[in-house]
């Protein structure tokens, strides 16, 4: 059923976090009682904060295309008075804002702390009728990445006018081509992490599996790695009715596939999730006839280093073997792709305060709740310290619930200052 359009912008909030008034789920302000006017200072900045995200929504770009989108970054950047690089990894940018606050001691030149936002689209055509829908035919911002721009942005903006009250800098970097996975170890190739040297890296994403007004933040493994998986068996092809004179390799493909299933509920610890998929296979053309090769294309998820290595080499191990007892031949290839987005427990312990201080304890929940994506924010989190957290976007009763990467994607947008004021306060609280 299609939705009716949908202005977040001018309607009122029916979260607690939106309407400051006291009542059980009224947040606690921050730690320490510092920062106390971030939460008016982000109000005043919300309109300005959806309007940003709107207008990269309409202007979608795909990974390492994203032209048009690194060029309003930087020069919003550059307004603001930060030292900009464009161009890192292709079209990432990086923005550094440095605090005049003095440390105590003069030599105390403070930490660096990298903001990160992916800003790539999707080649999805937008299904929804809002007005702020996608410009750009077959491309989409489905995932949120729109909304991360507008987040990292306005931190930048609120953090510009508070350089008094911290010393160290803020690293923003604005990654491209998340979706395709690549672009962060490109940008850091080009030098994203060096000069002046990142201590720590933290960075959000919005998620509607989650509800807007929760916040997901854990020490440890967040998001999976991810690999692709080739196989192609060689059989020998011949007629239907006389197998007995051929090796038939879509039957050895269908042993190798469930052979391949006992993997994960057998080699790894039931205690370790993980993942074994096959997605495509292909074989054959005609009813009659057994085929010389069959394909197969396939991904393998892990959390854990060591069971993402083990995998990788079972996989092959199994198909080659089982393809060998049935007379035919496995040939196997693996992908690298992404590893897992591994927290480390003092940054998300920092994060976790800075999410309760924003929406309250209750929004926060604690016990597992790692996702079976991926996310190449897993390349700056094995570089330095850092958290991943998200950011609860959606919100049934309007109708906000579809998943990621779906044409009728979209988020509430009450979400957008929630993930500012936790970054705004991790970030603050990191460098204060
Ligand atoms: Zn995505
Ligand atoms: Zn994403």
């Amino acid at each position: 059923m299609p939705r009716q359009p949908r202005d977040h912008a001018t309607s009122s909030s029916t979260l607690p976090w939106g309407n400051n008034q006291p009542g059980k789920n009224t947040p606690d302000y921050a730690p320490n009682g510092q920062h106390d006017d971030l939460r008016a200072d982000i109000q005043r900045r919300r309109v300005g904060l959806v309007e940003l995200r709107r207008r990269f929504h309409q202007r979608p770009e795909l990974s390492f295309e994203e032209h048009e989108t690194a060029a309003a970054i930087a020069e919003h950047l550059r307004r603001l008075g930060l030292d900009v690089r464009t161009g890192l990894g292709g079209t990432g940018v990086v923005g550094v804002l440095r605090g005049t606050k003095q440390a105590a001691e003069k030599q105390n030149k403070g930490h660096v702390v990298l903001v990160r936002a992916d800003i790539d689209a999707l080649p999805i055509q937008e299904a929804n009728d809002a007005p702020y829908r996608s410009q750009t035919p077959g491309v989409m911002h489905a995932c949120g990445h729109d909304g991360h721009i507008a987040i990292a942005l306005t931190l930048a903006d609120l953090l510009a006018d508070r350089r008094d009250q911290f010393h160290g800098a803020v690293k923003f970097a604005f990654q491209p081509a998340e979706e395709r996975i690549g672009g962060a170890d490109r940008m850091i190739a080009d030098g994203a992490l060096d000069d002046p040297n990142v201590d720590a890296v933290i960075g959000l994403h919005l998620w509607t599996s989650v509800p807007v007004g929760t916040l997901s933040v854990q020490a440890g493994p967040v998001f999976a790695s991810a690999d692709e998986v080739f196989l192609r068996v060689h059989g020998r092809g011949g007629h239907g009715a006389m197998p007995h004179l051929a090796v038939d390799p879509i039957v050895v493909a269908a042993q190798i596939v469930v052979a391949l299933q006992t993997l994960v509920s057998r080699e790894i610890s039931p205690f370790h999730p993980a993942v074994v998929t096959f997605g495509s296979i292909h074989g054959g053309e005609a009813f009659n006839v057994i085929a010389d090769t069959v394909e197969l294309r396939g991904t393998l998820r892990a959390y854990e280093a060591s069971d993402r290595e083990l995998l990788r080499q079972r996989i092959g191990e199994v198909a080659r073997d089982v393809a060998k007892g049935m007379r035919a031949e496995a040939e196997y290839e693996i992908r690298r792709g992404c590893a897992a987005c591994v927290n480390d427990a003092e940054m998300a312990a920092l994060t976790r305060r800075a999410a309760e201080a924003t929406v309250g304890a209750d929004g926060v929940p604690g016990g597992d709740q790692r996702q079976a994506a991926s996310d190449d924010m897993a390349s700056f989190l094995a570089a330095r310290p850092g958290c991943y957290f998200f950011v609860g976007a959606s919100n049934p009763a309007r109708g906000i619930d579809a998943p990621h990467h779906s044409a009728r994607f979209d988020i509430d947008e009450d979400a957008l200052p929630i993930g500012l004021e936790t970054l705004a306060r991790a970030t603050l609280e990191y460098l204060g």
